[in-house]
């Protein structure tokens, strides 16, 4: 098995199953009921992690899941602009405009 994604909010990991099932791309869910351990366990062992189980779609697999990659786990950003905070799922500043720097 290969892991191509994962994210401590569980409803993203389904949707990204969900999307390779639609492909025809078989997977499997590790630490699908992590919240309900939460606070007893290592927060990072209990993080939902998405499998692959056919190595060969490994690649299709993440391209498909590229947008999921760019979601809201992303940390939050200086903008080098203006000097603002901005939050992570945000792209550009909310204040001047300036894309965030690659
Ligand atoms: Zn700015």
């Amino acid at each position: 098995m290969i892991k191509v994604y994962e994210s401590f909010n569980i409803s993203q990991v389904g949707q990204a199953e969900s999307l390779l099932n639609s492909e025809g791309i078989e997977t499997f869910i590790r630490n699908q009921f992590a919240s309900s351990v939460m606070g007893e366990v290592p927060f990072v062992e209990v993080c939902p992690q998405l499998f692959i189980l056919n190595a060969a779609e490994e690649e299709r697999a993440k391209e498909l899941l590229q947008p999921f990659e760019n979601q809201p786990s992303a940390p939050d950003w200086h903008c080098q602009q203006c000097g603002m905070d901005v939050d992570g799922p945000f792209g550009v500043c909310w204040s001047c405009g300036s894309l965030r720097p690659a």
